[in-house]
């Protein structure tokens, strides 16, 4: 017997975290949270690539366990080729907000060598907001190198995570 078995005393509130990967490869556009990042490397991907979306996206799925992004939105399927990824985080908030869950906060970190992306934070922050029905300061976006080490340090790929949390509403 579940010592928490009966839902109606479960708290409100879920939790959920994502990760997400892309190669960096010439010829390929950046684009991190909805924002195009003038960069020498562009993401690799079925989709514009936008790895932090895509983070924010697991995230929040991940807080109902729901699966992940790509059980939702596969990319093996024509209709997802070259999306825009604010599209997916869009059906994805549509999704929680069906089963009846709000975004509390959302706090994730970009791990890139390069270009520097400060610049560009504020206008991710609302592009996000928006979609998710909060306020740009419920969204946190924090940058770090990979002191030149592993595949993000030599610039192969870029990486993302993302914590989501959830409340009923
Ligand atoms: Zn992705």
């Amino acid at each position: 017997m579940l010592k928490n078995q009966d839902s109606m005393e479960k708290p409100g509130i879920r939790v959920g975290i994502g990760y997400d990967v892309h190669r960096l490869v010439e010829g390929r556009e950046l684009w991190l949270g909805a924002v195009r990042i003038p960069a020498r490397l562009g993401a690799l991907g079925h989709s514009d690539a936008d790895v932090l979306l895509h983070a924010i996206c697991d995230a929040m799925l991940g807080a109902l366990s729901l699966g992940d992004i790509g059980i939702h939105f596969s990319d093996k399927s024509a209709e997802f080729k070259g999306i825009a990824s604010i599209e997916l985080l869009k059906r994805t908030y549509s999704l929680i907000r069906q089963k009846g869950w709000l975004v509390g906060n959302v706090d994730c970190a970009l791990i890139l060598q390069a270009p520097k992306i400060a610049a560009f934070v504020p206008e991710m922050c609302a592009a996000i907001a928006t979609v998710l029905e909060i306020a740009p300061d419920d969204v946190s976006i924090k940058a770090t190198t990979a002191e030149q080490l592993g595949f993000a340090g030599e610039m192969k790929g870029i990486e993302a995570k993302a914590v989501c949390l959830l409340y009923r509403g």
